[in-house]
């Protein structure tokens, strides 16, 4: 019997290239299952891609799909969105495409409060390209970059979206995944920039390097490490230290989208015109 949320998938696309025990899936199945919760009509859905394992996840989805440059999703879909206002735009990206390649446009995108709904899969590593170090490898963990060690501090993409102006920002992970669906669909309601990191497990890049290459272990790692935002706003500040995050929606707030905004200035011009 086909299951729901198959129909979103392109089959003849199928199987997926993603590593045994990858979490990219999970991640996935968490979007398509968020836009059935949402009743989005799948004519008027796009799905908008940039480099890496994550961003592969657009070929496998049976929607208007676009693979685009490294780093470069942001763009593509803020035209889409400028183009066809009507269009919901889903941005998938990675941990590096976002935070490195992409990272002017990420932030400009939350500075813009484009309606657009972007999910991070975060999985702390570039996977696809051979385990280089990301803005989001935590710092002290190895990658083929930092084979001793990763030295920079790690970006925390959450608190950058919030502080650049994105008006939904949240973070969930495989492990929890019907949370994480729901952070997505919460983030599908929102009229703006909404951007939601989903913690996925590497174990082939980022769990070798480690010492957690059983995808169990990454999984058990953020069960035991990712706490609820309600009970870590009651934390002393002593416990939110080292592996420790929150999940659930840590910001929110009204704001103008892009394409409103835009609306101005074509009013403006009309009239300039007349
Ligand atoms: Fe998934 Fe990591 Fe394999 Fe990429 S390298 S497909 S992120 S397990």
């Amino acid at each position: 019997m086909e299951r729901s949320f198959e129909q979103y998938f392109r089959q003849n696309r199928l199987p997926h290239l993603w590593c045994p025990g990858c979490g990219n899936g999970i991640a996935t199945k968490a979007i398509v299952q968020a836009i059935e919760s949402k009743g989005l009509e799948r004519d008027k859905t796009v799905i908008v891609s940039g480099i890496g394992c994550s961003s592969r996840a657009s070929g496998y989805m049976d929607f208007d799909t676009l693979h685009t440059a490294h780093g470069r999703a942001i763009p593509f879909a803020t035209g889409i969105k400028l183009a066809n206002p009507e269009l919901n735009v889903i941005v998938i990206t990675g941990d590096g495409d976002c935070t490195a390649i992409g990272g002017n446009h990420f932030i400009h995108g939350c500075r813009r409060n484009v309606d657009l709904t972007v999910v991070l899969f975060n999985n702390n590593i570039y996977g696809m390209t051979g385990g280089q170090a990301s803005p989001m490898t935590p710092t002290g963990k190895k990658a083929t970059t930092a084979p001793y060690g990763a030295v920079d501090p790690v970006f925390d993409a959450c608190r950058l979206a919030e502080a650049a102006g994105a008006t939904y920002v949240a973070r969930s992970t495989a492990y929890h995944v019907q949370h994480l669906t729901s952070m997505i669909a919460d983030g599908l309601d929102n009229k703006g920039f909404s951007f939601i990191e989903a913690m996925v497990q590497c174990p082939t890049a980022y769990g070798r390097k480690n010492k957690m290459s059983d995808p169990v272990q990454l999984m058990m790692w953020m069960r035991d490490n990712a706490v609820m935002k309600a009970a870590w706003d009651k934390l002393p500040e002593d416990k939110k230290q080292g592996d420790r995050f929150p999940i659930g929606l840590l910001y929110q707030e009204a704001g103008v989208d892009y394409a409103t905004a835009y609306d101005h200035v074509i009013d403006l011009a009309g009239g300039a015109a007349k």
